[in-house]
């Protein structure tokens, strides 16, 4: 989507640092952190909100949280958290669905 900051990030118009990428998923690093670790997992395909995905996107779900926990592994980090926000009343900020993860001693809920 023309004017989404995650679709840009997917098409390298705007820099940030990536963790993981396949054909369906990018990670990277979140640019204002609320932990230790916060790191950003999305689906290429462009989907506003989870509110707004249908059956049909069971495996894109899926996979986000299977890439969140591979790259958990990866980076050795056994306890995280794993979270949506959803729509504007549930603190979303940005409008193209991302799975934050999240670890380390200085989580802030509050702020994500
Ligand atoms: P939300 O509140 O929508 O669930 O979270 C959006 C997250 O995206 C926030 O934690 C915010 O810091 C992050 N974010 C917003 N714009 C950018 C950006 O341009 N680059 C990166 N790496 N993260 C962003
Ligand atoms: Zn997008």
């Amino acid at each position: 989507m023309k004017d989404c900051v995650f679709c840009k990030i997917i098409k390298g118009q705007l820099p940030a640092k990536k963790i993981f990428e396949d054909e369906n998923f990018l990670a990277f690093n979140d640019i204002s952190p609320k932990a230790n670790t916060h790191i950003l997992v999305i689906p290429k395909k462009h989907i506003s909100k989870i509110s707004d995905c249908q059956d049909s996107d069971q495996n894109l779900i899926g996979g986000l949280i299977l890439t969140a926990k591979k790259i958990a592994a990866k980076k050795n980090i056994k306890g995280y958290k794993l979270l949506f926000n959803v729509d504007k009343e549930g603190g979303q900020v940005v409008f193209h669905i991302h799975l934050h993860l999240l670890a380390g001693k200085k989580i802030n809920l509050e702020q994500c």
